[in-house]
């Protein structure tokens, strides 16, 4: 049997040998940025992106990126201008949207254990803030009579179901985030009788998930919950954010997520919604799908050495800056990401090497024995799929080494 390998990276060009970032070479690119590791993300890669999803979304469908996936002021800004709300999670994020064009209204803020300073900010800023616990909607109620102004708000729900599947599950069963959708009719109530106008709910089940079926259902299963709470409570829902949970393919084995069907039984699952509340606004939320495969990390090798007949590539980046990669964020069983060497693209000699960092710690790998391209000191490892949970996910402080740098290409 053959082994499993990485999904076709189609996303970059190769020239003579090198791979290329938005039409410039890596190893001239490397020269320009000045110093390694460090992170770059292709503009074109993430318009394409974005259109290749509205082209299969139904046209009424809103489209929102979620500033965790990468906050990086340069990329947030670029998003901005083609997605029709930002996601944020903290007073960080939400500076860093604000800082964009983005009308407020549609900068939503989530999260579970806002403080009353980000309640407050957000507040000010006119942002949609999506509540997550009574307790939080009591202390958003104190400082907005406070200051006199009238709060937007969304409810955060956690759904009476799981997305199957997923990567990680973030709704269903007992969780910190939103509220058990079984305590929502009493909620809306109390913000009905505190005169907060409630515009709509919040769904979101989990992320990085590549099978079209659960995530079909799981949007099915979020609409009929919106409609049932909207039912119990008679709320005229504006706004309803359904998640998204799309994934990208990371690891051998894995394929690109289809998304046509998921589009198609979207706009068939909306239609009794769409009747019910013409003028609302559904969107899907998504930052991994967004950029993930926009982003690649670049290292340069600084040793070659063997140990015991196993090839070690010691790069001057790991975990550090790239958890995710190292197999340390979330993952059970590591491994690799898809890695290449991005200036000896189309070498013919390859072998099994082991790519690791600069850390004193075995958790410190890149890539464990993959059969790369033969490079020497001073060629470039990239690792692919980073554009999303990379350098802001990763534990920089870790070994007391310089942050990379970031650019957009
Ligand atoms: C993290 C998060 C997202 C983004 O998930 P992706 O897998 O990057 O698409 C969206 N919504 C909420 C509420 C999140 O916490």
């Amino acid at each position: 049997m053959n082994k499993p390998s990485h999904a076709q990276q189609s996303t970059f060009t190769v020239s003579e040998n090198c791979l290329q970032i938005g039409g410039v070479a890596l190893t001239r690119l490397a020269q320009r940025v000045g110093s390694t590791p460090f992170y770059a993300y292709e503009r074109t890669a993430m318009t394409r992106r974005v259109q290749h999803v509205r082209q299969h979304l139904p046209a009424d469908v809103c489209l929102h990126y979620s500033v965790k996936a990468n906050p990086m002021p340069a990329v947030v800004q670029h998003m901005a201008g083609l997605v029709d709300g930002l996601d944020v999670a903290s007073a960080g994020e939400l500076r860093c949207a604000l800082d964009t064009s983005m009308p407020a209204r549609h900068i939503c803020f989530a999260g579970p254990g806002k403080t009353d300073a980000e309640l407050s900010q957000a507040l000010a800023a006119g942002a949609t803030i999506h509540i997550e616990s009574g307790g939080e909607l009591g202390r958003l109620d104190r400082i907005a009579q406070a200051s006199g102004i009238a709060p937007q708000v969304a409810l955060r729900v956690n759904p009476d179901f799981e997305l199957r599947s997923s990567g990680m599950k973030m709704g269903g069963g007992a969780k910190p985030f939103g509220i058990d959708a079984e305590q929502v009719p009493a909620l809306l109530q109390e913000i009905r009788a505190m005169g907060i106008a409630c515009t709509g709910f919040h769904i979101f089940c989990g992320s990085q998930n590549l099978h079209p079926a659960a995530l079909v259902e799981a949007h099915a299963d979020s609409i009929a919950l919106a409609q049932r709470l909207a039912d119990t409570a008679a709320l005229p829902v504006a706004t309803l954010n359904l998640g998204a949970g799309f994934g990208i393919p990371y690891f051998p084995g894995e394929q690109a997520l289809d998304i046509r069907p998921i589009g198609e039984a979207l706009d068939g699952a909306l239609t009794d919604w769409r009747r019910n509340f013409p003028a609302s606004r559904v969107a899907l939320e998504m930052g991994r799908y967004l950029v993930g495969e926009a982003g690649i990390y670049v290292a340069r090798i600084i040793d070659r050495k063997i140990s015991r007949g196993q090839v070690f590539l010691v790069t001057d980046g790991g975990m550090h800056h790239h958890l995710a990669a190292s197999g340390n964020f979330g993952q059970v069983i590591r491994k690799n990401y898809p890695v290449a060497i991005g200036n000896k693209m189309a070498a013919e000699q390859r072998e099994a090497v082991t790519v690791v960092g600069p850390l004193c710690t075995p958790l410190d790998i890149l890539a464990s024995e993959m059969e790369l391209a033969c490079a020497a000191v001073g060629d470039l490892v990239v690792v692919f799929q980073s554009g999303a949970y990379g350098l802001t996910a990763s534990p920089t402080e870790f070994l007391s080494h310089a942050a990379p740098l970031q650019v957009v290409v």
